[in-house]
């Protein structure tokens, strides 16, 4: 297509914490298997300011151009390329280039193959107008969806979905999520309650309006309610079937293994500092309790969780930007002042 530039404009810092600045760089081509996408949209996520920070143990790329929660439009196709035209709508998220063929791949837990590459980490990322991704590895986005509201599902959204997946709840049934103010609590309220679950939000006290608003038929104030364990257990006549944990503190995690009920779920989404918390087995094992971990979904989620956004039952409060405005997102993520989705504008 003749107005594909040549050049496009990319964020990039070429060392962790330091300056993150726009520069020029070549738009790349598509190889005979791979999509060209005008990114143009792409959602800031937390983890895109530790990988600045270089807060990972995994070895991320640096120069890197970060970002993983692209949408934007298919302009040029690989010549081996079938199931994707020109101007069809494509989602770019974190998981990429799995191999298709181990154990993991073959049953739908693409995110766990050993041969992934996590795009804006160990590769280049969606903070560019326009890149490369092999077709297989991009999300189709329907035509009736608003792109922007797309990008921050490629990651939070599918995210706060997946873990509520894993906690294997039947509607009806009680689910707490803790750190339910948040970004991720407020994608898994809304998600939890269209799922047909009836929602405890655990959070501070300034976010209780804010997740009634989103449906949560109870609120937990996380840092001043005495007894909270007893209290939990309380109100729901025995503790919820499971719990989705969103926050990265300890205590709350611990918690969560104590008013759970019995045959319960916890689901750990929030990784704490050093990564260790305290497990009464006495407790798990008379409880019969079980604790699981939960990353991301693949790319099968990825779509049943744009399809609630799609169908309007899960909103997304979006913030737009420029591109050369995302450091000053990533202050605000620090102070802890970012409260709905900010959304790179291409555009602008
Ligand atoms: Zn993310
Ligand atoms: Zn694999």
């Amino acid at each position: 297509m003749s107005d594909i530039p040549s050049t496009q404009r990319v964020l990039i810092f070429d060392e962790y914490n330091g300056p993150l600045v726009v520069r020029k760089a070549p738009v790349p081509e598509p190889l005979d298997d791979e999509l060209l996408v005008k990114v143009e949209y792409s959602g800031i996520c937390h983890s895109d300011l530790h990988s600045w920070n270089g807060d990972f143990d995994y070895a991320t790329i640096c120069p890197l151009i970060g970002g993983h929660e692209g949408a934007g439009s298919v302009v040029k196709i690989g010549s081996k390329v079938r199931d994707w035209k020109l101007g069809d709508r494509a989602g770019v998220k974190l998981v990429n280039a799995n191999c298709l063929n181990c154990e993991y791949c073959k049953t739908g837990h693409e995110p766990l193959c050993d041969r992934i590459q996590n795009y804006g980490f160990d590769c280049h990322g969606t903070f560019q107008e326009y890149m490369t991704i092999r077709d297989v590895d991009a999300i189709k986005i329907s035509k009736d969806m608003n792109l922007a509201s797309a990008a921050p599902v490629l990651c939070g959204g599918v995210t706060a979905y997946k873990a509520l997946k894993e906690a294997n709840l039947k509607s009806g049934q009680i689910v707490a999520i803790t750190g339910a103010g948040g970004g991720l609590g407020s994608f898994g309220i809304q998600y939890a309650k269209a799922m047909g679950l009836r929602v405890i939000a655990i959070d501070h006290s300034s976010k209780k309006e804010h997740c009634e608003d989103l449906g949560a038929e109870w609120f937990v104030d996380g840092f001043e309610t005495s007894e909270i364990v007893d209290h939990i257990k309380k109100i729901t006549n025995g503790g919820p079937h499971g719990v989705v944990s969103f926050v990265s503190a300890k205590k709350p995690m611990e918690q969560a293994l104590e008013y759970v009920r019995k045959r319960g779920t916890v689901v750990l989404v929030g990784l704490p500092k050093d990564s260790q918390i305290l497990v009464n087995t006495t407790l798990l094992i008379f409880n019969s309790i079980t604790i699981k971990g939960s990353l991301i979904g693949s790319r099968l989620d990825t779509d049943e969780a744009l399809d609630f956004v799609s169908r309007g039952v899960v909103k997304v409060p979006l913030e737009f930007v420029r591109l050369e405005d995302v450091p000053i997102v990533y202050e605000k993520m620090k102070e802890g002042k970012v409260n709905s989705r900010v959304v790179v504008d291409f555009s602008l």
